[in-house]
C-alpha cells in the first residue's frame, strides 16, 4: 500500500495556528484593527501515517465524538477524514430542529441529554451556533392522537422534561396562521415542548471542528475512504484517496453513506439510504415563532432567522444517493402545507435540495461495536440525527474511549437487530418509510 504522507506533519501539528478566543471585545478590537488578527477557524491538515482513532465522515457526529475524544476522554491522537469540505452532509442539510419528545424512556433519556448538550455547546464551543429554544408544537387531528400525545406528554413529564398540552386556542393564539377548521384534518389541540426549537446547522460543523481542531484534532478534509484495511476479523486502518492511514481504532460516522463503507469492511447493516428533501421560501416578516409539527402527515416548518420557512417532510419512496428528491413528494409537502397554513400559498419556494439519509429498520440510531475488532459505528440517524449530535458524539467517544457503551446509548447497539430487541419508536416494523 502506498504511503506519500507528509513526514513533516508531526510538527505542523505542534505549531498549528489557534483562531483565539471570539468575544465582543475581540470583535471590536479586530474590527479597529482592519481585521487583520483573525486566523483560520480550524487547521487544514495533511493526514500522518498513524493515528490512535480514526474518525470517517465530518459530518455533525464524526466531529463531535473527536471533540469529545479530545477533551472529555483525553485522546487527542484522533483525525477526522471527510471526502469533501466538512459540513456539506446532512448536518448542513437538514431543518435544523431540536427537541426531546419521544415516547420510549430510553429515548426520552438519550435526546434530552442531547438537548441539555445543546443548552450549554455555544459557551462550551465559543461558537455562536444560534440556539434557539423557541418550542416545537406538535398538532394533533384526532382523539386517539390526543390519546397518544397526551401518554408521550405524561411519560416525558415523569423522566422531569418538559411537555405542555395546547388547546386549539391556544394553538391559533401561538400560530395565527394555522387554518384550525381545514377541511381535510381539523386541529383538536397540540402539545408544547418549550426547549425544542432550532440551531444554525452548519455553524455547528464549523464549531466542533474548530474546538476539535484547537484540541489537536486533525481535520482532513478532500480525503475519501475507499477501503478498510482488515488483518483477519481486527481493523488495521484505512485506505484513501491520498494513501493508507493506520489506526487502532476506526470509527464510521457517514451517515447515508453507513452501509457503503460498512460493505468495505466485509459487513451489512441493517440501514436503508433514502433521500429526504428540505425546502426554503423567500423571506418574509417574522409569522411563525415555533417549530410547527403536522400530526396527519408528515410536514414541519420553521422560520429562519433570514425570514425564509423552512420545510420538510417524508423521505422519497425509493432508495437514493441522489441529494435532490423528486417532485411527487414535493407536491405531497405542499398539499399539506397547503391544508394546514393556506395562507402561505403564494409565497415563492426559492431553494429545494435533499440528503442522504441513513433509515434503520427500526427508526433509531446505531452506536456501537461491529463483529470486527477496532470498528465502531456511529449512523443510522434516520430523520433526527442533527438534535442528536451532541449526544451521539459524546456517547460514541465513550464506546471509543472505555470500550464500552455510554450507559444512555447502550441501547442503541447493532445486536439488537439479531435479538429481536428493535427500539421502534413508532411501533411501525421494518418498514424505514413509516419511521
Ligand atoms: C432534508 C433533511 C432534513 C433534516 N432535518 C432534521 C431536523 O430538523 N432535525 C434533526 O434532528 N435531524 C434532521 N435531519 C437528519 C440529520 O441531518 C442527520 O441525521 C445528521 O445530520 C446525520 O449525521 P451527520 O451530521 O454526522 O451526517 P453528515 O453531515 O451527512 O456527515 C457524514 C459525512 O461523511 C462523509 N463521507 C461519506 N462517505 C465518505 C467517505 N467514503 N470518506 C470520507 N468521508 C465520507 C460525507 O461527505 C459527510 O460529510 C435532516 C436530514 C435531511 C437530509
Amino acid at each position: 500500500m502506498n504511503r506519500p504522507h507528509n513526514p513533516s506533519a508531526v510538527n505542523e501539528r505542534a505549531a498549528r495556528p489557534l483562531s483565539g478566543r471570539y468575544s465582543a471585545w475581540r470583535l471590536l478590537r479586530e474590527g479597529l484593527g482592519g481585521q487583520r488578527g483573525w486566523s483560520r477557524a480550524w487547521a487544514k491538515a495533511e493526514p500522518r501515517a498513524r493515528y490512535r482513532v480514526l474518525i470517517i465522515g465530518g459530518g455533525g457526529h464524526g466531529l463531535a465524538t473527536a471533540f469529545y475524544l479530545a477533551t472529555e476522554y483525553g485522546i487527542g491522537d484522533v483525525a477526522v477524514l471527510e471526502r469533501g469540505p466538512i459540513g456539506l452532509g446532512n448536518v448542513g442539510r437538514n431543518t435544523t430542529i431540536i427537541r426531546s419528545n419521544y415516547f420510549r424512556p430510553e429515548n426520552v433519556r438519550f435526546y434530552e441529554f442531547s438537548l441539555k448538550l445543546w443548552e450549554g455547546l455555544e459557551r462550551r464551543l465559543n461558537f455562536n451556533t444560534m440556539v434557539s429554544q423557541r418550542g416545537t408544537l406538535n398538532l394533533f387531528h384526532t382523539e386517539a392522537q390526543r390519546d397518544l400525545f397526551t401518554r408521550r406528554a405524561n411519560l416525558m413529564r415523569l423522566l422531569g422534561v418538559d411537555a405542555e398540552p395546547q388547546s386549539r386556542e391556544e394553538v391559533k393564539a401561538r400560530v395565527p396562521l394555522v387554518d384550525l377548521d381545514n377541511g381535510r384534518y381539523p386541529v383538536l389541540g397540540g402539545f408544547l415542548q418549550p426547549r425544542g426549537g432550532t440551531v444554525r446547522h452548519d455553524a455547528v460543523a464549523w464549531g466542533y471542528a474548530r474546538a476539535a481542531s484547537e484540541a489537536g484534532v486533525d481535520i482532513v478534509e478532500h480525503c475519501e475512504v475507499t477501503g478498510i484495511g482488515r488483518e483477519g476479523s481486527k481493523v488495521t486502518g484505512v485506505q484513501t484517496r491520498r494513501g493508507f492511514i493506520g489506526a487502532d481504532t476506526v470509527c464510521l460516522a457517514v451517515a447515508g453513506h453507513s452501509s457503503h463503507l460498512a460493505r468495505m469492511a466485509g459487513l451489512r447493516l441493517p440501514i436503508e439510504s433514502h433521500v429526504l428533501q428540505a425546502f426554503v421560501t423567500e423571506a418574509v416578516k417574522p409569522v411563525i415563532d415555533v417549530v410547527l409539527t403536522y400530526g396527519a402527515g408528515h410536514f414541519y416548518i420553521n422560520q429562519s432567522d433570514k425570514g425564509g420557512l423552512v420545510y420538510g417532510g417524508a423521505i422519497d419512496g425509493y432508495n437514493s444517493y441522489g441529494q435532490r428528491g423528486t417532485l411527487p413528494m414535493a407536491e405531497e409537502v405542499a398539499a399539506a402545507a397547503m391544508t394546514l397554513l393556506p395562507g402561505l400559498a403564494r409565497l415563492k419556494v426559492l431553494r429545494q435540495w435533499g440528503g442522504v439519509m441513513d433509515m434503520t429498520m427500526d427508526g433509531s440510531p446505531i452506536i456501537s461495536h461491529t463483529p470486527l475488532e477496532g470498528l465502531i459505528l456511529n449512523g443510522g440517524w434516520c430523520y433526527g440525527g442533527f438534535k442528536a449530535i451532541p449526544a451521539g458524539g459524546l456517547t460514541t467517544a465513550h464506546l471509543v474511549a472505555r470500550g464500552e457503551p455510554h450507559p444512555l446509548a447502550a441501547h442503541l447497539n447493532l445486536d439488537r437487530f439479531a435479538a429481536g430487541r428493535t427500539v421502534d419508536e413508532r411501533g411501525a416494523g421494518p418498514f424505514p418509510y413509516l419511521h
